[in-house]
């Protein structure tokens, strides 16, 4: 993709929900959320005691099972940990296989980790069942793919890639919604990966929050889940595919807990034209025990 593209299109409309279809407690989508898979071009490759390929298939058999209702599934990131063509090929095929063996059929959005090259991106993430798309609309609901890859492992997100959002939250009418996803954690979770923040996460913030619009940002990188308000956002880490980190530790530390996704369940609109404050999104993170 050339750099005078611009990261953000028109909207793309997700399909009417199928969960949606004959059921009273219908939801206007089920994004599903993955991040952190850091794979290797050898399938065998461990990240510290994980085989990151394993806990992806573990990973997508989960969804598949609890989940074959999902409407998007939405990759936030660190797609690779050796850097490789291959690793990218290896996801490419994975999910192109995952996805038409399964009961999942599903489009799959993504955005780049600090790992990542949004070139090998997209390169290998541009064909069914992945889009290239970083605005998606369903129902009132405006999903945007943010871009917080920096030039080293902490987060930035350029002048121009801020006007870019402005832009967009600009144009969305009070009445409607958005939620926001990137790969780094605006805010500090008191922890040894506040080393490798979004740098100009809270100037970033200060300026999304200024619309009403913005009710939630989901995040990865940070290898653990937490959740944090700021204003009227509510901002959620997503565990990884691949292995978790501890909390609250000053240096590196890695947990036992199992790979996790993230659910997240967008409300129907309120027929009343007068009601601006929809029903809560409803969230939670799967663990595979
Ligand atoms: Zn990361």
């Amino acid at each position: 993709m050339p750099l005078d593209d611009p990261w953000f299109n028109p909207p793309s409309s997700l399909p009417v929900s199928k969960n949606k279809q004959g059921n009273a407690n219908a939801h206007a989508a089920k994004l599903i959320q993955i991040t952190d898979l850091h794979l290797f071009a050898d399938q065998e490759s461990c990240y510290f005691h994980g085989n990151t390929y394993q806990n992806l298939l573990n990973v997508l058999s989960h969804i598949a099972q609890h989940h074959g209702d999902a409407d998007a599934l939405i990759m936030t990131g660190d797609i690779t940990q050796d850097h490789t063509t291959a690793s990218y090929q290896l996801l490419q095929q994975t999910l192109q296989q995952a996805i038409a063996k399964s009961n999942l059929a599903l489009p799959v959005v993504w955005l780049p980790g600090n790992h990542d090259e949004v070139a090998l991106m997209n390169e290998h993430f541009f064909a069914a069942p992945f889009m290239t798309e970083k605005y998606l609309k369903v129902a009132d609901w405006h999903i945007l793919l943010c871009n917080s890859k920096g030039s080293t492992p902490a987060g930035w997100i350029s002048e121009e890639h801020q006007s870019e959002i402005i832009h967009v939250l600009n144009a969305i009418p009070e009445n409607e919604h958005a939620i926001l996803f990137c790969h780094h954690h605006p805010l500090p979770i008191d922890g040894y990966l506040d080393k490798h923040i979004l740098e100009n996460g809270s100037g970033w913030l200060t300026n999304v929050s200024q619309y009403p619009q913005v009710r939630c940002i989901f995040h990865g990188h940070v290898h653990n889940e937490y959740h944090i308000n700021f204003k009227q956002i509510d901002i959620f880490a997503t565990p990884a595919t691949s292995i978790q980190f501890e909390k609250q530790t000053v240096d590196w530390q890695i947990s036992q807990l199992p790979p996790a996704y993230r659910v997240i369940l967008l409300p129907l609109s309120k027929t009343e034209a007068h009601c601006t404050q929809p029903a809560t999104i409803e969230t939670f993170v799967e663990w595979l025990a």
